[in-house]
């Protein structure tokens, strides 16, 4: 009945909500994500978005707002490739960005305390 913590987080479903604008992730713990278009469009990994940083620091996402998601296209079982309607389609979200970037109470409270 349990899961063990250490197995790989996965999304169970996965929908774009019109009405908020956001995409939907149910995760494989039963997470629930919502993830609105201009932050999810903000937080682009892609090598043109991120820049020189190596890394997109989540902490200081800016939104880029009036885009919506036109498409998403899995990548292998570990990544999603997202479309968007600026004609903006390099940009993979693995699983585990993608979970980083969750918005909810739980989510910001745990990246406030790193963990060690
Ligand atoms: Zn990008
Ligand atoms: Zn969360």
């Amino acid at each position: 009945m349990t899961s063990p913590s250490s197995a790989p987080l996965i999304p169970r479903e996965m929908r774009v909500s019109e009405e908020d604008q956001a995409l939907i992730v149910v995760w494989s713990d039963g997470h629930y994500e919502a993830l609105p278009f201009a932050y999810l469009r903000g937080a682009c990994p892609c090598a043109a978005c991120k820049g020189h940083h190596k890394k997109v620091d989540i902490s200081k996402i800016t939104p880029k707002p009036g885009v919506f998601l036109v498409e998403r296209q899995p990548q292998g079982r570990y990544a999603v490739r997202l479309l968007w309607s600026d004609a903006h389609y390099t940009g993979i979200f693995t699983y585990d960005y993608l979970r980083s970037l969750c918005l909810c109470q739980e989510c910001l409270q745990k990246r406030d305390q790193p963990s060690p």
